[in-house]
């Protein structure tokens, strides 16, 4: 029997919701639970796909090729449990479902309301495919109050009700903040929010609040009268030193216990917490430290690259070492000799992107890691541009180029209008909708035998997660490798280029999917534990 627990936020956004029901799905494996996560995201969107990354951060994929909310990765790194088209839904989502079935008229000629028909739809949605899973976690986006949320609201106040407290609880983030000329902490807007929760029909039995200090008891008794919750279920949320503390954090304030006790679970066993202590050691205490240039195109929000610079982080927990991150837009290498910008870096990473800006950049990060012997790591758009760099520079094909900027003489790096998954084919066109349209999602790759990649990963066939409408131009393989530059990774067709190395250089390599969607703390992603080992030796060189 699954029991569902929904995770709401009042008062601001960006309180961390995502990180509080990651922590939590970790807390509860951690007590022998098994979990799922999941996104309710009210916008009008049907999935962030198309969104500029300004505006939603990086878009997380899945295995099964859904461009979902980033949220999705924290959950995957917290708890290692892969996430699924089905776990994340938007309004746009739940509406298009809605539409499509008043026009095939499955609602037999009745009026259709938001009440119940879209709140049935949420419903389905959030009980679909449960996996039989001990504990559903859901969190809703967006805050309390807002007009997009209603529906969301009424659709959780109408499992609450139909399911009974035994398979529902519902916890309330919110945020007290510390007045200076006051000297306390504020209990007034976390008692507004939850009234207006209530107004909503939804009784929080558990609060977590936001602080940069310790609730003292005069003020967690208040919260607790107030808003109709019992004292030790008011949980200090306090501000901590890295985002993998937070189980821990939890676990002390008590969060996991209040949980069960809500359930009626007995739980004489502390959780084993042992392999989050040993992260937080390593992310805090590391030995040794390196400093890798990122040259990519939305550095103004980091939001935007938060697998990646996870990933990252990941691959200094398995080196031992703090992995400082060089941001830079990549438009500044064009203005510029890059050396200013890149020299006494251990690494360079050119991650993915879109677009012609700063393109020009990056094909000039690529270069200078070849020719000074740098350690390089190129990701999908980061390949593209090393193998426009191979052709022209080491393949003499001046006018290599992709066609993501335009028509192209030498078109390197091109659109690939039908490729095969599975035993289907797949096909797209120029004038294709821009969403859900790309190459997503999971797909094999083979690795040639003696390559470094081989080498790395220990296996002959990967599988890894795509998201990206160009590739490289398989014709030109024998020429490139000529040049010296090997496809060490191929779709097992032979039809799709997948990883490029340079065997003759310290660490360069290029990869067309995107392996930072699958590195967790506990489990670094191997291209990321050997990118980082490899930034290491050079900072030994240096
Ligand atoms: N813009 C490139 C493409 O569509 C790369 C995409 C990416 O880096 N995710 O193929």
């Amino acid at each position: 029997m699954t029991r569902f627990i929904f995770i709401t936020g009042g008062v601001v956004s960006s309180l961390g919701k995502g990180l509080s029901a990651a922590a939590l799905g970790a807390l509860l494996q951690a007590r022998g639970f098994s979990v799922r996560l999941r996104k309710l995201d009210p916008y009008l969107n049907v999935d962030p796909g198309t969104m500029s990354p300004y505006q939603h951060g990086e878009v997380y994929v899945t295995d099964d090729g859904a461009e979902t909310d980033l949220d999705l990765g924290h959950y995957e790194r917290f708890t290692g449990v892969a996430s699924r088209r089905t776990d994340n839904v938007t309004t746009g989502q739940i509406y298009q479902e809605v539409l499509a079935k008043e026009r095939r008229g499955d609602y037999l000629g009745a009026t259709v309301q938001v009440i119940p028909h879209v709140t049935d739809a949420i419903k389905e949605f959030i009980q679909r495919d449960p996996d039989d899973v001990d504990f559903m976690i859901c969190e809703i986006g967006g805050t309390v109050g807002d007009i997009e949320s209603l529906p969301f609201l009424e659709a959780i106040r109408q499992l609450g009700n139909e399911l009974g407290r035994e398979r529902v609880l519902f916890v309330h983030l919110t945020l007290m903040p510390y007045i200076p000329s006051a000297g306390e902490l504020k209990t007034k807007p976390t008692q507004h929010s939850v009234k207006e929760l209530l107004g909503v029909g939804i009784q929080p039995a558990v609060l977590l609040c936001r602080c940069d200090r310790p609730i003292p008891s005069d003020a967690r008794r208040k919260i607790a009268l107030f808003c109709n919750i019992r004292e030790e279920a008011v949980i200090s949320a306090l501000d901590a030193r890295t985002i993998y503390e937070v189980p821990l954090r939890y676990h002390e304030a008590g969060f996991d216990e209040q949980v069960c006790r809500y359930f009626g679970i007995e739980q004489p066993q502390p959780p084993e917490l042992g392999r989050w202590h040993h992260i937080v050691d390593r992310v805090l205490e590391p030995e040794g430290e390196v400093t890798i240039a990122v040259a990519g195109k939305y550095t103004g929000l980091l939001d935007a690259y938060k697998s990646l610079t996870e990933a990252l982080a990941h691959g200094g927990i398995a080196n031992n070492a703090r992995v400082k991150l060089k941001w830079i837009e990549s438009e500044v290498l064009e203005g510029e000799d890059p050396v200013v910008y890149l020299d006494g870096c251990h690494g360079i990473l050119v991650p993915g992107g879109f677009g012609e800006r700063g393109a020009e950049g990056k094909i000039l990060a690529a270069r200078f890691a070849r020719e000074r012997g740098v350690p390089y790591f190129g990701i999908c758009f980061g390949m593209q541009m090393a193998v426009i760099e191979a052709a022209r520079n080491l393949a003499g094909l001046s006018a290599a180029n992709s066609t993501e900027f335009g028509q192209a003489d030498e078109p390197v790096v091109g659109m690939l209008t039908e490729w095969t998954r599975g035993n289907v084919r797949e096909t797209r066109g120029m004038g294709d909708n821009l969403g859900g349209t790309m190459r997503l999602g999971a797909y094999p790759c083979d690795l040639e035998a003696d390559s470094r990649v081989h080498y790395i990963y220990g296996e002959d066939r990967i599988s890894e997660r795509h998201r990206h409408r160009y590739e490289v131009n398989v014709n030109y393989k024998d020429r490139l490798e000529e040049a010296g530059l090997l496809f060490s990774g191929m779709s097992p067709d032979g039809e799709l280029p997948e990883i490029v190395e340079l065997p003759d250089h310290p660490w360069y390599l290029g990869v067309q999917f995107h392996p930072e969607l699958k590195s967790k703390p506990f489990a670094p992603h191997p291209l990321f534990e050997s990118f980082i080992a490899a930034a290491v030796q050079q900072s030994r060189m240096i």
